[in-house]
């Protein structure tokens, strides 16, 4: 019999697994509580329980060469950046194509996940499902959690005395859908995430006074990078990477904050983070600066303390007779149909292999898809996950459960040391590309790029120099695609298509050449200046 793997959600998390499943010739089902697939992307103009919220305006911050599932390109028409309503067109699309919708059961809630009481000897789980008030119980091999990380609200209202007796009103960034019902209103956006300088902005065109308060400030950057190519495609590449990775620290965080800084000084807009060198995700936001810059938001400190009607920050100036705050707070991570003991989510601390399995659980039956967080993008990070995790499942019918991992881990021998060693996910931020790397070297598809640079010099200088796009890992081994070539070889053009809606010349394509140049110029220019230090 095959094994029966149980799917929560069918955002894209869940696609990209409903498909790995099928790839390993799992027999999947899904079950969705909303109507359709694209999970966040599914927008709504009220917020409802149990999933992800968006406002009205939301457009990606990973474009779209960088953000799609591996084997399926965006039409070259796309913009780079794509409102909501393009990228869910996009996922349902993927969903038609690949033939995914009859494995989902929509507007089916799972109510809870538990273990059989052979689940020590099976590695089996029992799932109570529930639809139009009807529950029910069905026992899986295995279970891939894939409900999102954008759904629980981080409301931090303890942290501020005096909240509860401001006379306006408050809501949580999920709550928020558009500027329209502040329109001539004092708002107070609390916390500089992406949400919240979305909505900073959005509202200064219609709101009377906009300020946001931020407790250790952020990086906000512009989706349009040097030359004008999108930031993801010139800063997400393994050449950048190498040279971040072979740097000094010291050297590579001075580089990091005067590259942050290259577009304006954010230490003059307030801008500027507490910790400058930590990796912590940047705001993308094009218009942020110059509404700083007009006088239409204004960037405060944390709140010491609120009052009927106004907020102290913690400098000691006051925003008065405010009408509504803002709390841009981002959110928790919460499981609510699984034991805690089976994913630890106190105090947003989940441990979790690789970002993946519990590794408490001595058997890999149950997998977590989509909560690692790099500056990568969610798809493809997601299609990797459930690869890697739908090959681990299949092995639970090959192998007896309890040593199914070590099992699998055991044929990657040269990652043993690497795979053994847990990731004990805090801040679950993690490095893209060795993430990536990582995971494709478990299931043999990490690119080879010196095999690559003898056998095809054209595609290696673009794997190696260009964007770390999707296609690079079904480019070899297991699940290979045969159109990832092409697709690498031709993703400058789809991003320049777009936007040359008035071509006059040949469209213009970054010069990998001089990238070799330089990093072979770059020890032979070190090993210069030594020898004449040392001579
Ligand atoms: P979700 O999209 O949240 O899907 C989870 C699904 O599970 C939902 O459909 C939900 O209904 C279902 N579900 C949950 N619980 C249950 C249950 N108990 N029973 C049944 N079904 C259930 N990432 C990027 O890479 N690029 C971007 O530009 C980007 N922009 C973003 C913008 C915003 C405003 C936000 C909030 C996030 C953004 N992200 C972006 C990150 C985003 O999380 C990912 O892009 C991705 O959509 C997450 O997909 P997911 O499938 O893991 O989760
Ligand atoms: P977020 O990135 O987690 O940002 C939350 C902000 O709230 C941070 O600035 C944080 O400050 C602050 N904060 C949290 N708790 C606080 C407290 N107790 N007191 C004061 N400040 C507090 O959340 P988000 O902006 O909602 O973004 C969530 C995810 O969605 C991110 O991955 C983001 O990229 C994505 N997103 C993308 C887009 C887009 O593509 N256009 C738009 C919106 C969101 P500290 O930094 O000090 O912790």
């Amino acid at each position: 019999m095959r094994t029966r793997v149980a799917i929560i959600g069918a955002g894209v998390s869940g696609l990209a697994s409903i498909r790995c499943c099928l790839e390993e010739g799992l027999e999947p089902t899904c079950f969705e509580r909303g109507s359709d697939v694209g999970g966040l992307w599914k927008f709504s103009d009220h917020a409802e329980e149990g999933r992800a919220s968006i406002y009205q305006s939301v457009v990606t911050n990973s474009s779209k060469e960088m953000m799609c599932f591996p084997d399926f390109p965006y039409p070259d028409d796309y913009p780079n950046y794509m409102h909501h309503s393009q990228l869910q067109e996009y996922i349902r699309t993927f969903a038609q194509k690949k033939d995914l919708l009859r494995y989902i059961k929509f507007e089916t809630v799972v109510t809870s996940i538990k273990k059989c009481p052979s689940f020590l000897v099976t590695g089996q789980w029992d799932i109570v499902v529930e639809k139009d008030g009807n529950q029910e119980s069905i026992i899986f091999d295995a279970v891939m959690i894939c409900s999102g990380h954008h759904v629980y609200p981080n409301l931090p209202t303890n942290s501020f005395p005096g909240l509860e007796k401001f006379q306006g009103s408050y809501l949580h960034s999920r709550d928020y859908k558009g500027p329209e019902v502040f329109r001539g209103k004092r708002v107070l956006v609390i916390g500089l995430g992406n949400s919240g300088s979305d909505i900073a902005v959005e509202l200064s065109r219609l709101a009377a006074q906009v300020m946001i308060s931020t407790r250790s400030g952020s990086w906000v950057m512009s989706r349009v990078w040097d030359d004008g190519y999108p930031w993801d495609m010139v800063y997400v590449t393994r050449f950048a990477s190498f040279l971040r990775n072979i740097l000094p620290p010291f050297v590579s965080d001075w580089l990091y904050v005067k590259k942050m800084n290259t577009w304006f000084k954010h230490e003059n807009y307030g801008l500027v983070p507490l910790n400058g060198p930590l990796r912590k995700e940047p705001v993308f936001n094009d218009e942020l600066p110059s509404r700083i810059l007009c006088g239409a938001v204004s960037i405060k400190p944390n709140v010491k303390q609120f009052t009927e009607t106004s907020a102290v920050f913690e400098d000691g100036t006051v925003f008065e007779a405010i009408d509504s705050i803002i709390f841009a707070t981002g959110y928790d991570y919460a499981y609510p149909f699984l034991d805690d003991s089976v994913i630890k989510s106190r105090n947003n601390e989940v441990t979790l292999f690789k970002g993946v399995f519990p590794p408490q659980l001595g058997t890999p039956t149950l997998a977590v898809i989509g909560l690692v967080q790099s500056l990568g993008a969610a798809i493809p990070t997601a299609d990797l996950q459930a690869r890697w995790a739908a090959k681990v499942m299949r092995g639970i019918k090959e192998t007896p459960p309890r040593s199914a991992l070590s099992s699998w881990v055991n044929t990657s021998k040269q990652n043993r040391p690497k795979v053994w060693g847990l990731c004990f996910c805090q801040t679950l931020q993690t490095d893209y590309i060795t993430y990536m790397d990582e995971l494709g070297s478990f299931i043999g598809t990490k690119p080879n790029i010196p095999w690559l640079f003898l056998t095809d010099p054209q595609l290696a200088l673009e794997v190696y120099f260009g964007p770390c796009s999707p296609y690079q890992f079904r480019l070899m081994g297991p699940g290979k695609w045969d159109g990832a070539r092409n697709a690498i070889l031709t993703q400058w053009d789809r991003t320049v298509k777009p936007t040359r809606t008035r071509a006059i010349r040949e469209a213009q394509r970054p010069r990998h050449f001089f990238n070799l140049l330089k990093m072979i110029s770059f020890p032979v220019l070190l090993l210069a200046i030594l020898l004449i230090f040392y001579s």
